[in-house]
């Protein structure tokens, strides 16, 4: 029987509802900083991803709009024909000279580069072997490769060793995210590259939540853990977070990488991003790796420290993580639901995070911190939180 899309819709909508699963988008009517106007209330924000707050940072912002006086607004073409631009290749050989690595390519997003990857490397008869929490597009990815997916449990290289001796045949990567995005914590990258070196696979780490916050001048995870391209030879960088812009690149051996310029479906068939846009990315770049992003991940670190301080003098129990991610875990949708209600009305932003986007019963809330926040926003959180614990449905 044929099956009507607007009433399958209709009544999945209406089952999401009943088990408070029901996603809401806010509008940001204007932003100050750290501070938000959403439905007529500012509020302090600590739900985003601009970790260091670039994205309003004077010199992005000129790059943007100089950017587009000179190239305009588009992109005009897909790189392959005539949408790559000057500011593209500069932004390309920035990001290889920052990272210490041969080449990088740009892609429209993480969630495109993430996809490119595995399908440009990986097909039938390769394994790609994950992190159970890995990020959807990393999931996403190795479904439209039509290659084996493994996952093995969390951070646990033991497991991914075993994936991988399971699958001795054919191509195989090992790909794990750096930090996790909605857990805080990093994964076990090296005992992970021993275990990729040890089974011939290729380690490809997601730097989305560690590029521009980990390691000397904000290298990321990679270099935190005194490894480079020899042991991870692929890594994905997002523009999207600590960078303050949008956008990303595929950063590693010029052989893979190249590879991926030629197949990748994922950037190929797209408009690049503007060169505007990749002008303001070089410029977050240049600040995140010198001085001035030292004093802002200086900043961001102590933040850190006050906010674990104080939630540990309160009993508030947090996941453990060291770096800007910082969940509380809850358990049940509905009191996610409610604690982050009750934090807005306080003058709160916390994202209340829920399956499918974490795991079954660990519904929680996804506290982020940012170098912007001052002392006593980071105190106020911590009182708001202590307030609003125990808050239900
Ligand atoms: C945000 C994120 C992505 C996607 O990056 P976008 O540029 O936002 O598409 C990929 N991986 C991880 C771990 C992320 O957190």
């Amino acid at each position: 029987m044929r099956v009507s899309l607007q009433q399958r819709a209709q009544s999945l909508r209406a089952q999401r509802e009943a088990a408070h699963r029901l996603r809401r988008r806010r509008t940001v009517a204007r932003r100050d900083g750290v501070r938000a106007e959403v439905d007529g209330a500012w509020l302090l924000e600590c739900c985003g991803n601009d970790y260091l707050g670039l994205s309003r940072h004077p010199a992005v912002v000129a790059a943007l709009r100089d950017g587009a006086l000179r190239d305009g607004a588009g992109g005009v073409a897909s790189h392959l024909v005539s949408g790559h631009a000057a500011a593209h290749e500069a932004l390309e050989h920035a990001l290889a000279d920052w990272l210490q690595a041969p080449r990088a390519l740009l892609f429209g997003s993480g969630y495109l580069a993430n996809l490119a990857v595995l399908q440009g490397l990986l097909g039938e008869g390769d394994a790609c072997v994950q992190d159970r929490l890995n990020h959807a597009s990393l999931i996403d990815g190795a479904r439209l490769a039509g290659c084996a997916l493994k996952r093995y449990p969390h951070a646990d290289a033991g497991g991914a060793a075993r994936q991988l001796a399971a699958h001795p045949q054919g191509a195989a990567l090992l790909a794990t995210d750096g930090v996790f995005s909605m857990d805080g914590d990093r994964a076990p990258l090296r005992t992970l590259a021993d275990v990729a070196g040890a089974h011939g696979a290729c380690l490809y780490v997601d730097e989305a939540h560690a590029v521009g916050v980990l390691g000397d001048a904000g290298r990321g995870i990679i270099a935190a853990a005194g490894l480079g391209t020899a042991e991870a030879p692929l890594r994905l960088v997002t523009f999207g977070k600590a960078l303050g812009s949008v956008g990303a690149a595929v950063v590693g051996e010029a052989v893979l990488v190249e590879h991926l310029a030629q197949v990748a479906r994922p950037g190929i068939y797209t408009t690049a991003m503007p060169p505007a846009q990749a002008a303001a990315t070089r410029a977050a770049v240049e600040i995140a790796r010198g001085p001035e992003g030292d004093a802002l991940r200086l900043r961001l670190q102590a933040n850190i420290a006050r906010f674990r301080d104080g939630a540990r003098a309160r009993g508030l129990a947090l996941m453990p993580s060291d770096t800007p991610i910082q969940p509380l875990r809850v358990g049940a949708d509905a009191d996610a639901l409610a604690m982050a209600a009750a934090l807005e009305a306080r003058g709160y932003w916390v994202a209340a995070i829920r399956p499918p986007t974490v795991p079954e019963g660990s519904a929680r809330l996804r506290i982020t911190l940012n170098a912007l926040h001052g002392d006593a926003d980071i105190d106020g959180l911590l009182v708001a939180l202590d307030a609003v614990r125990g808050a239900s449905a």
